[in-house]
């Protein structure tokens, strides 16, 4: 059955994380933009109305999303601000790889955690997806991390990079190999406390866009970690965790480059009806009318994509095809269509008094995050050739 109706429970989803984009996002964004402050006020609101860590399964205390939910949500937030949206959404890709191939124990503690209340502090708990280092982000098998057996604990070294909610995460999934000589087969994941003796968290990257997000270095110095916190309770499936980790999370940053797009489109449509040139509104020009209209029918295809490639997975089908063709086509387009909207604003388009300045910095990231454009290309070209080969 292909059927374009939402379910009652996900038009609900969807109008409560809209109404939070419009009234409690979009107000803050220019603030942490400016600012580059963590938006914790933003993140508490957003986990007592259930916006966060929408996938924790139902028996670990969450809503038990499935992909296709978190998408919708993930396109409503990013419309609102995609920095404050990376912010939430690093939980989504942290959580991915414990949710797909955690032990209960470890489903219970670290999902758990994240979805039973408020720490110390009162805020929400976050986590963080730990694995490009400096010499490694598309070369995953290229880390250098290294994870020591030493009676029931293994002893972490190395350095991480990159890593959004690097300072805010409570626990992180590093990817470390047990085995160098094994290849991607010694690689291992592990779940490890933000608070253990050892990790050095770096100052924040100064980026292009995104700024409310916050990426960080780590070093892990002898950092002691438990064997059971061995994600899925053995060595050697890192690889395939991290990876398969992606399926689940590629959707839904896909789905994030849908939402800015979508904004981006609407300010250069309204513009584009308010701006006159040569005695008349610039949308009676065709060479603009078109871009809004090459903008509108490329948002809507991303949106097909990545909706396919959710569906997917929440019937548990393989979706790193459907996945990647979603990640490359929606983050190529957000950037098009930013760049776009900026083209149609002309010379206001390039100042931040007007919003678009702020969308177009914002859209690269969805390019190279998740894996670049060019690896999402080299993952299609590599399962249509074994699909024949
Ligand atoms: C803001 C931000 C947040 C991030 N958050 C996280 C996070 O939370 N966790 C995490 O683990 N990582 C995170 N990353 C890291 C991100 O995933 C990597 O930056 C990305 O995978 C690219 O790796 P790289 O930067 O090492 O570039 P490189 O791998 O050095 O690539 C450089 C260029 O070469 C191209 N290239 C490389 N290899 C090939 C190839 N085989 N074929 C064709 N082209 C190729 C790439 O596409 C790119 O254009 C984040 C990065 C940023 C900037």
């Amino acid at each position: 059955m292909i059927g374009y109706e939402l379910t009652e429970d996900q038009k609900m989803y969807q109008k409560t994380a809209r109404d939070f984009a419009r009234d409690v996002i979009r107000p803050a964004a220019v603030h942490h933009d400016e600012t580059g402050e963590y938006p914790w006020e933003v993140l508490k609101q957003a986990w007592e109305l259930g916006l966060m860590n929408t996938m924790v399964p139902a028996e670990y205390g969450g809503l038990g999303l499935g992909c296709l939910g978190a998408c919708i949500l993930s396109e409503e937030i990013a419309w609102g601000c995609t920095g404050i949206g990376t912010a939430m959404e690093a939980n989504q890709l942290a959580t991915s790889p414990v949710i797909m191939f955690g032990t209960d124990e470890q489903k219970k503690k670290y999902l758990g955690m994240l979805v039973e209340g408020l720490d110390d502090d009162d805020l929400p708990r976050m986590a963080a997806y730990a694995v490009t280092e400096p010499g490694a982000g598309s070369d995953v098998q290229g880390v250098k991390t290294t994870a020591r057996k030493e009676g029931d604990n293994y002893v972490l070294n190395g350095q991480k990079m990159w890593i959004t909610n690097g300072a805010k995460a409570a626990w992180y999934f590093v990817l470390a190999y047990t085995d160098k000589e094994a290849g991607y087969r010694g690689l291992s994941g592990f779940l490890v406390d933000a608070d253990a003796e050892g990790i050095e968290v770096g100052g924040k990257e100064d980026n292009l866009g995104q700024r409310a997000s916050d990426t960080r270095g780590i070093t892990f110095d002898n950092v002691v970690v438990p064997a059971e916190n061995v994600l899925g309770g053995k060595e050697g499936l890192g690889w395939m965790q991290a990876m398969g980790a992606f399926d689940k999370s590629r959707p839904i940053v896909a789905s994030a480059a849908v939402g800015l797009a979508r904004a981006a489109f609407e300010h250069a449509r309204d513009y584009s009806l308010e701006r006159t040139t040569f005695g008349r509104p610039i949308a009676k020009h065709q060479a603009v009318s078109f871009m809004i209209a090459d903008m509108a029918m490329n948002i809507e295809a991303a949106r097909q994509l990545v909706w396919k490639s959710a569906w997917l997975h929440d019937r548990e089908e393989r979706n790193t095809k459907e996945a990647a063709y979603a990640k490359a086509f929606a983050a190529d387009m957000a950037a098009k269509v930013a760049t776009d909207a900026v083209q149609v604003h002309g010379g206001y388009g390039y100042s931040k008094e007007y919003p678009v300045e702020k969308l177009y910095r914002d859209s690269k990231i969805f390019q190279i995050y998740e894996g670049t454009s060019q690896i999402q290309r080299l993952i299609i070209s590599r399962e249509i050739y074994s699909e024949v080969t």
